[in-house]
């Protein structure tokens, strides 16, 4: 007769429903509050910390019941910025999709391996399918084009930098150069120089007034560089810089790594998704020339955190790039049709990353992300369109995507009243976060002091934004 050893590690059926049932109860409890909870509170920072120390401990040698540690999770949680909520406009909100957590929640519990086609062949097809989708349908990029889902823009440029220093350089990296401008997020850098390449020989390209990288400026120091025997080799165009959304000119960029036989690379972290609405597939024209693009479904698809995505024109490349074998792996097959991912990337073992971005997709189509984007620009339209009237503000930049800039003017001209504009703009963003409501944080563009508010998340509309609006009015009429 068989003996069932009732272990705790695996509940049974009840158990398990039961406990699904309790986890679920409490985030449906905690989404539908979210409107009327604050974005960060800092009444108590002691109390904070206290609750932050309690955790830093190790795990007991028995069990805890189920309820006790939900109830413990939700108070960390709730000692938090409220990144789900619909006011953080600051850094670039996604959200967070309920649909996307549930995705997750079926992966994870039936912990399919991700990585190797064979272990889990339509897995990785649907995984290869909302790649595709990525490369093919949002950028452009042509037939057989396709990536890898990683867990960040970060990853995803980091291996895009690897992917073209090995393309263009090999083994030979020493003399090699990358061209980027000095608006572009530090990830880029920082790839550079985990893929070791020299920190100075990242050349950051001056923008223009409208914050774009100057392409002319580009193209002079790659040929300087390339007289002085160096080895140009990556240009990296931004579509939507993190600070104020300004997308460099993709077509000519694309155009001059063409000319200089430079690996083309456009970080669309930011604005990739925005390809879903008729006015961002304008402003990113020239994505489709890229050999390869960064995505963040964290950001504009409203993701959880932790799904980022590299597409390449030629997965060839990036395979090339990031293949490795090993004995113990021998007995997997391979499949021609679907890729192994650990031979794209960076990772052997992992989940499959696709299961949480196909789920929201076909769950809610694109129409529904289409519309939510479209309802963000048009608030950041609105958000330009109210400060601008404002006379005591200066907003720079008419925003290509959802973020807007903006600084308190300063009274006349001179580094004195430069610098007291920069002390009020700096007094006025205490004012909007004073009460804990909403969340904006600031930043500094050629020296200068800048508040930053930018609506990213779908739970963010009109309401939100104007709430934040009338703090920012009232707030400049103090000043
Ligand atoms: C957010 C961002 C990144 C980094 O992405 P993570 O997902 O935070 O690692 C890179 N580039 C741009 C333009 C971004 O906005």
């Amino acid at each position: 007769m068989k003996i069932h050893r009732a272990s705790p590690l695996e509940p049974d059926q009840a158990t398990m429903v039961d406990m699904a049932n309790l986890v679920t109860q409490q985030v449906a409890t905690f989404l539908t509050t979210l409107d009327s909870r604050p974005t960060h509170d800092r009444t108590v920072p002691e109390v904070e910390e206290k609750l932050a120390e309690s955790f830093l401990s190790g795990p007991p040698e028995n069990g805890t019941p189920f309820a006790s540690l939900m109830d413990q999770l939700g108070t960390a949680a709730e000692s938090a910025i409220e990144s789900a909520g619909p006011r953080l406009m600051a850094a670039l909100p996604g959200g967070g999709l309920y649909s996307s957590a549930l995705a997750e929640f079926f992966t994870r519990a039936l912990n399919r391996y991700g990585t190797l086609a064979a272990a889990a062949p339509a897995l990785t097809a649907l995984e290869e399918g909302v790649l595709r989708w990525m490369a093919q349908d949002v950028c452009g990029l042509p037939p057989g084009s396709s990536g890898i889902l990683t867990t960040g823009g970060s990853m995803a440029n980091l291996s895009a930098v690897v992917t073209a220093r090995h393309d263009r350089l090999g083994e030979d990296i020493g003399r090699g150069t990358i061209y980027v401008s000095e608006q572009a997020h530090y990830s880029v850098a920082k790839a550079a120089r985990i893929a070791g390449i020299r920190q100075q020989n990242v050349r950051m390209i001056p923008v223009a007034e409208n914050l774009k990288m100057d392409l002319g400026l580009a193209a002079e120091r790659i040929r300087a560089d390339r007289s002085a025997g160096l080895r140009p080799f990556l240009l990296v165009a931004t579509a939507g810089t993190t600070d104020t959304g300004a997308i460099d000119p993709l077509t000519d960029a694309g155009a001059l790594a063409d000319r200089e036989d430079l690996w083309f690379h456009v970080d669309a972290a930011y604005g990739g998704f925005f390809r879903l609405t008729a006015r961002g597939r304008e402003r990113t024209a020239g994505i489709e020339r890229a050999d390869s693009v960064t995505l963040d479904p964290h950001k504009a698809l409203f993701l959880p955190f932790g799904t980022g995505a590299l597409v390449v024109r030629e997965p060839a490349r990036l395979h090339a790039a990031h293949e490795g074998s090993a004995p113990a792996l021998q007995d997997v097959g391979t499949s021609d049709a679907l890729p192994d991912y650990a031979q794209r990337g960076i990772e052997l073992s992992r989940e499959n990353r696709g299961v949480r971005v196909w789920l929201p997709l076909h769950l809610h189509g694109l129409s529904a992300f289409r519309d939510a984007l479209d309802e963000k620009l048009d608030l950041a339209g609105h958000i330009h369109s109210k400060l601008s009237a404002v006379p005591r503000l200066d907003v720079p930049w008419h925003p290509e995507l959802t973020a807007v800039a903006f600084a308190v003017r300063p009274r006349h001209p001179g580094a004195t009243a430069r610098r007291d504009a920069d002390a009020a703009t700096r007094q006025l963003l205490d004012r909007i976060n004073s009460d804990g409501r909403a969340m904006v944080h600031s930043t500094t563009i050629a020296g200068r002091q800048l508040i930053r508010i930018c609506v990213l998340a779908h739970r963010t509309h009109r309401e939100h934004v104007d709430e934040v609006l009338d703090v920012i009015t009232a707030g400049t009429a103090e000043l």
